[in-house]
């Protein structure tokens, strides 16, 4: 072997690496460990550092050798942190104040069953909206998924954000099951390429479980610098894993 190909398999986390909201298992560590030998690796997923090491382990960045949470807003080679942009420097706070005060205006209006707190969160690299508010339980976080499908709270309320806010380049979608996704647009997984040029990278293959028109991991799958790979779930990411390993070689 004449060390390693100048290609990167790009993992998805959630549902593509681990179950979802769960923990990574052995069976794709060992997979993971045994293609670093041969081929470039990263992860890229929408949580920050500190959801993806709950996932993936506290030693997940020297695991990887690239490592994009938050989609590559905050970008790491090995453990060190290269790279990290921030949502308010780019939106600006004016803008910025402009969408939360007419966020909370319209959230004050809505009827639903329940209201919690936390309606609106501030992130590093995003900002998430919740009608019932973040800090609901279980329980409820489940009965407001079930009205809102029935209802499209969030689906008419990103409507009506977008109506108002495209022209500042803010993008929204629905996220999770309780919230809405903000962050500026081109924030979705493609945001990560842009750290891999330059690094003598010549292949990107992308594996992700929601490629569909809509699922999070769509704009990549589709970029045509990088060749998707869609999944059903950790056990068949392994195995298509190994697949791809075979053709290469
Ligand atoms: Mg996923």
């Amino acid at each position: 072997m004449e060390g390693k190909k100048k290609i990167l398999f790009l993992f998805d986390v959630d549902g593509t690496l681990t179950p979802s909201r769960e923990k990574i298992t052995q069976n794709v560590r060992e997979m993971l460990e045994s293609i670093r030998k041969k081929v470039y690796i990263g992860f890229v997923g929408g949580s920050d550092i500190e959801k993806q090491k709950e996932q993936m382990g506290e030693d997940c960045l020297g695991f990887f050798d690239f490592g994009f949470p938050e989609n590559g807003v905050s970008f790491y080679e090995g453990e060190v942190l290269v790279e990290q942009e921030r949502f308010i420097n780019v939106i600006g706070e004016e803008r910025y104040k402009e969408m939360v005060n007419f966020s909370l205006e319209y959230l004050s209006k809505i009827d639903i069953p329940v209201k919690r707190g936390t309606f609106i969160e501030y992130r590093n690299s995003m900002v998430n909206i919740s009608p019932i508010g973040r800090s609901c339980s279980r329980d409820e976080r489940k009965s407001f998924k079930e009205y809102d499908v029935k209802y499209r709270i969030r689906e008419r309320m990103v409507e009506e954000l977008k109506r108002r806010f495209d022209k500042y380049g803010i993008h929204f979608s629905i996220g999770g099951e309780i919230s809405i996704d903000v962050f500026p647009k081109g924030w979705d997984k493609t945001y990560c390429i842009r750290h891999v040029h330059g690094r003598g990278i010549r292949e990107i293959y992308f594996f992700g479980d929601m490629t569909h028109q809509g699922g999070n991991d769509y704009e990549i799958f589709k970029d045509e610098r990088v060749k998707g790979v869609c999944v059903a779930g950790p056990d068949d990411t392994v195995e298509k894993v190994y697949e791809k390993i075979k053709e290469i070689n």
